[in-house]
């Protein structure tokens, strides 16, 4: 992720994120934000540093005064070509200079702030030199729904990239996997996902057999057998929103057993999907999609939560998991990919991203959800 973000957003954008940022802060009894390069930054100013250093940028977020993104000065020509840098007042520090006194002078001294998640440790302790009287929180934690409810834009950029992801899952159905290394076809994917214009790859995952009921299996030497389950789980980021599906294919043709367990988990996640509409809780989501994989007998086998949100990144705030009882609300997207983990024998995890709508959700990802057989 280089240069700024290649997104449709003005400064106007912008600057009603940040308002919105402030706004949210306030309401969390913190005395303002402080945010580093990262996807809060980019997100916020639709900038994003070519590189994160030891040198400190950071935008300084409090109610009732401009926003001021500290910048060293070698970098300030680049964060002045940030689509929100009409929204916000640049302060430049040069080397030799201390940024942290600089920092300070824009803060209150016993103020708590939030402060991105992804901030340099080195940071943020020459700021508690700076200003001993100040305490922090988790930004992500103090305000989990920041990011969580898109705009008619953002939408349309995570529906494209779905569709990128499901254009290189229709590629990749027909190549053959037999004989082939579970890398091999990773590969296979990551260029898939470039060449339907996606500028970064997050993850490939090509789970063969016994590997696919480890969840967290990336994708490894194993040569694929005719007879495999294979869980194929990717996605990136495409003009700077991100993409995440999963498809369980098979090599030739499957067991009854094979067959039953897929549709276990089609139907526990058309359960979770149909359980998404405005009011409903996260963990609506995930129980609809559970109730479905428990009453089979499988509960013990779906091993993780339900979904996950994604925006800027690809996984973020909100989680569909029980005990997140914040309601869904239109704008927000997440995946559903209720999964059957059998150790040492297969698994099964299905995929869309669903964004709310007035009324329900619409699902991002479109392939076939019933068992594709590969060569
Ligand atoms: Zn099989
Ligand atoms: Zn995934
Ligand atoms: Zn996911």
């Amino acid at each position: 992720m280089n240069g700024t973000t290649p997104a449709p957003f003005t400064a106007d954008d912008h600057r009603d994120r940040m308002a919105r940022a402030v706004r949210q802060a306030a309401e969390a009894g913190l005395a303002g934000l402080l945010v580093a390069p990262g996807p809060d930054l980019t997100w916020l100013t639709g900038y994003t540093p070519t590189a994160e250093t030891e040198r400190l940028t950071l935008l300084v977020l409090a109610p009732e005064r401009d926003p001021v993104l500290v910048v060293p000065t070698l970098e300030a020509p680049d964060a002045e070509r940030a689509p929100g840098a009409p929204a916000l007042t640049l302060r430049d520090w040069t080397d030799g200079k201390d940024p942290y006194a600089a920092t300070a002078t824009l803060l209150d001294p016993a103020g708590r702030y939030g402060i991105s998640d992804n901030t340099w440790a080195l940071h943020l302790l020459g700021l508690q030199r700076a200003l001993p009287g100040t305490s922090y929180a988790s930004l992500t934690e103090a305000l989990p729904m920041l990011r969580a409810v898109k705009d008619p834009a953002e939408l349309a950029l995570l529906a494209a990239a779905g569709g990128a992801a499901d254009a290189a899952f229709e590629e990749i159905r027909t190549v053959p996997f037999a004989g082939r290394r579970e890398s091999d076809v990773a590969a296979d994917l990551a260029a898939l996902l470039l060449r339907y214009g996606h500028s970064r790859v997050d993850f490939t995952i090509v789970a063969a057999g016994p590997n696919g009921a480890d969840p967290h299996h990336e994708a490894g030497d194993r040569v694929i057998a005719h007879g495999d389950m294979v869980v194929l789980d990717f996605g990136g980021l495409k003009d700077g929103y991100g993409s995440d599906t999963s498809r369980t294919v098979h090599v030739g043709e499957p067991t009854d057993e094979e067959r039953r367990v897929h549709d276990l988990v089609r139907a526990a996640q058309e359960a979770g999907f149909r359980a998404v509409r405005p009011g409903a809780a996260c963990q609506d989501v995930d129980r609809a999609a559970r109730a479905v994989i428990a009453d089979a007998g499988h509960g013990e086998h779906f091993i993780h939560r339900t979904g996950h949100g994604i925006g800027v990144t690809t996984h973020e705030p909100p989680y569909m998991v029980e005990g997140e009882e914040r309601p869904l609300v239109p704008g927000m997207c997440f995946s559903v990919e209720p999964g059957v983990y059998l150790p040492g024998r297969f698994g099964v995890r299905i995929e869309d991203i669903v964004a709310v709508t007035g009324d329900g959700g619409r699902r991002l990802n479109n392939t076939a959800r019933d068992m594709v057989i590969v060569d």
